[in-house]
């Protein structure tokens, strides 16, 4: 009989060919939670999940005892009892570096887009306001030349900073992160404590990853921290950061502007002010949301699941310990 994948994630026509080779796909396109009906009660048969912002929890273990692989179509896993999984020798696989560049991008149009105040401006045309020569009460701050502080310092952490260092001339500085020495060179970055890398940065990136460590790490001390002229980006997640004491930062002033790309709960209420503030540009979870690079990702899921169930190495292993328990 062929082992059964559920795939709740976006796969073109080609990807399902692939896995429908020599597996059975049940595929729940607009999953919105693993409490639907219909996926609980394929979940008993399941060998094999794909799919994305889609929290599994430990319970959820309990109703698939023929479990073997989960591939979820992200590099982030904070959706996913990792230990758990290792006890029961399930294997889960992400989809890291095939998104580093274009969530890289992202992290940059957010610096960009709040330094120079790019969506406040676009939107004053559209509401007929640009009368006259922009004046000095619509200047926005320069990005070269200035100090990029980086929370994290991994692949999405190196690749902003590659962008600012080698594009822009920032000066690099990293928290957060073990010693890089050959980034150091690379890129002249320089390794800090969090509360300096905070008062000496222009613009703070946020790329650690969730965990209990990281859940907060940012809240009221290290915004009051930061200079008055700071812009705080967050491409990583929203739990990261403390929200409320994010957006009492915006309004106090403590800060000059945001952009996010995440925050604590998604969809984002259209009734946070996040997005109505004009010094903040909320993006809804775009990191690595190009047609190539989701594309990209998706593949991946996809090879990792097929060798997974067939027993081999995938290429992306999260919980290295489950496979020494396979
Ligand atoms: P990565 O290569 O593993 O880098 C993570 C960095 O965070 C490393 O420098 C790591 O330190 C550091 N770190 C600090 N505290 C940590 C802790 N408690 N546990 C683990 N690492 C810790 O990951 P990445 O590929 O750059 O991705 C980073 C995160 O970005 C993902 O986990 C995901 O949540 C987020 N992301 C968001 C989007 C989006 O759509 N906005 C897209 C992709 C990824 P070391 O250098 O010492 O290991």
């Amino acid at each position: 009989m062929k082992k059964r994948i559920l795939a709740y994630g976006r796969l073109n026509d080609e990807q399902l060919a692939q896995l429908g080779q020599d597996f059975e796909v049940q595929t729940f396109p607009d999953l919105a939670s693993a409490d639907d009906p219909a996926f609980r009660s394929a979940l008993p048969d399941a060998h094999g999940l794909i799919g994305a912002s889609v929290a599994i929890t430990p319970e959820l273990l309990e109703e698939a005892p023929n479990l073997e692989a989960i591939a979820t179509i992200s590099v982030g896993y904070d959706k996913y009892p990792v230990e758990e999984l290792t006890r029961r020798g399930i294997l889960l696989c992400n989809t890291p570096d095939v998104l580093t560049e274009t969530t890289a991008d992202t992290g940059f149009l957010l610096i960009m887009a709040t330094a120079r105040r790019a969506v406040e401006l676009a939107e004053l045309i559209k509401r007929g306001e640009w009368q006259t020569g922009i004046g000095p009460e619509h200047f926005g701050s320069d990005v070269h030349g200035k100090t990029l502080g980086m929370i994290g310092f991994g692949r999405i952490g190196a690749a902003v900073a590659r962008r600012g260092a080698l594009g822009f001339g920032m000066r690099i500085l990293y928290t957060k992160a073990s010693p890089k020495p050959e980034l150091e060179v690379e890129l002249g970055a320089e390794r800090h404590e969090m509360d300096s890398l905070l008062a000496e940065a222009d613009i703070i990136c946020v790329t650690v990853p969730l965990t209990a460590e990281t859940e907060h790490l940012i809240g009221e001390r290290e915004f009051a921290l930061m200079k008055p002229t700071a812009i705080f980006v967050n491409i990583a997640r929203g739990q990261v950061v403390n929200e409320a004491a994010l957006i009492e930062a915006l309004e106090m002033g403590r800060i000059r502007a945001a952009g996010l790309d995440v925050f604590e709960q998604e969809p984002l209420s259209p009734e946070s002010p996040l997005p109505h503030m004009t010094n903040v540009v909320a993006l809804p979870h775009i990191g690595s949301a190009t047609h190539e690079t989701r594309h990209a990702m998706a593949q991946r899921a996809v090879d990792n699941l097929v060798l997974a169930l067939r027993g081999e190495h995938p290429i992306n292993l999260v919980n290295e310990a489950a496979w020494r328990s396979v």
